[in-house]
């Protein structure tokens, strides 16, 4: 895989990620259906967004870990606007904050959920979609568990 700076998918006119050198083990992770997250060497802990330091002691002492990929829906908001074109076949959906089991908090969207069952607090586990033949996202679902 090799970092993108592609802004939109010629095929479908849907905006991608930009996707830098130093978040490559992320994005590779999603394409095997895993997230993967960097874990503290000296403290232990996992952070979000990507970054060369932990951001709880600052250490640069730190390696990509599996995450379990559950989490609880800490906050949502629901879109109705389309704000380009492709979103005109997704709207209404739904934005969430989930707080993994692990700490970090992810901003993603939530898949396979009616809007009108969407709670804080509800258990959601990573989903993953394929938006391009090399770049898949994160997102997440009602935990099935
Ligand atoms: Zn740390």
């Amino acid at each position: 895989m090799q970092p993108s700076f592609k802004l939109v998918d010629e095929k479908t006119g849907r905006y991608l990620p930009l996707i830098y050198p130093e978040e490559l083990p992320f994005w590779e992770a999603a394409r095997k259906r895993e997230l993967k997250l960097q874990r503290c060497g000296s403290c232990g802990r996992t952070w979000y967004p990507i970054g060369p330091a932990c951001s709880h002691c600052f250490s640069m002492k730190w390696d990509w870990a599996l995450m379990s990929g559950r989490g609880t829906l800490h906050n949502y908001v629901i879109y109705h606007k389309a704000w380009t074109k492709w979103f005109e076949q997704r709207v209404p959906y739904a934005v969430i904050q989930v707080e993994l089991e692990e700490g970090p908090r992810l901003t993603t969207n939530l898949l396979g959920c009616d809007l009108k069952d969407i709670r804080i607090g509800m258990a959601v586990e990573a989903a993953y979609e394929d938006v391009t033949d090399e770049i898949t996202l994160v997102q997440f679902r009602p935990a099935r568990r």
